[in-house]
């Protein structure tokens, strides 16, 4: 199984980075985990079939990680796409992305699809399997708007990937990533304390806790992409691909 940083920038593009979007592949899987607003052109450059993937995993509704819904739907409609395809995201998602398409496309939330689209709502530690994907969603904490806000802990082909989406330090982070084979954490700063991101130094407190094989980086802000040279962890950049 493969995961590849489709995109694992920030809101702003800081360093030039694309939107939150991450695709894992193996045998018997083809997911992504976020949509962020400019996934669809990243999947195209990376040559990524889109018709093969099956799930989206969506942590939250802000635009860098569910604003891309609209043209990868869009594109599948054109595109004729025929093989189902289910969303699975935060308790609302329904409605938010019908809100979403209007917004961006107006009268395209009533198209009916070619294809058949499951929209599903996921509560907090309530174990979904889809086919061979099995997801943990866990609450974090990532402000006011454009939640519930979900990390995943995900196990397919005998792996498990944990994402702490955005959020500051909370303590399902433990669960959600204990040793797991990959885990991807957001590291907004180095070590500036802010509400709902996390920093590199107050993760690094919990990592002998959470004790993963495996640790990347994401969704970087301009302070921590400049020291990334001088740090002994492991970074995501666009296109960067681990075997798993
Ligand atoms: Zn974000
Ligand atoms: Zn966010």
């Amino acid at each position: 199984m493969q995961l590849r940083f489709v995109g694992c920038g920030d809101a702003f593009g800081s360093g030039g980075r694309v939107n939150t979007c991450f695709h894992v592949a193996g045998q018997s899987v083809n997911f992504l985990i976020d949509c962020g607003a400019s996934s669809l052109p990243a999947l195209k450059r990376l040559g990524i079939v889109r018709d093969d993937i099956d799930l989206i995993l969506i942590t939250h509704f802000h635009g860098d990680h569910f604003g891309g819904l609209p043209f990868l739907l869009l594109d599948a409609q054109f595109t004729r796409r025929t093989r189902p395809l289910v969303i699975a995201g935060p308790k609302g998602i329904e409605t938010r992305l019908a809100q979403l398409m209007e917004a961006l496309f107006e009268h395209s939330s009533g198209t009916k699809q070619r294809f058949d689209l499951s929209v599903i709502a996921l509560a907090p530690e309530e174990i979904r399997s889809f086919g061979g994907v099995r997801v943990t969603p866990y609450p974090v904490v990532h402000g006011e708007s454009g939640g519930p806000f979900l990390a995943y802990r995900i196990e397919a082909e005998g792996r498990t990937v944990a994402y702490s989406a955005d959020t500051e330090w909370t303590e399902t982070l433990i669960p959600a990533a204990r040793e797991a084979d990959l885990f991807i954490a957001e590291a907004y700063y180095y070590d500036r304390i802010v509400k709902n991101h996390l920093s590199l130094v107050t993760l690094e407190a919990h990592l002998p806790e959470i004790n993963a094989r495996r640790l990347i980086l994401t969704h970087m802000s301009d302070d921590m992409l400049g020291r990334l040279d001088s740090l002994p962890y492991t970074a995501a950049h666009d296109g960067l691909t681990v075997e798993l």
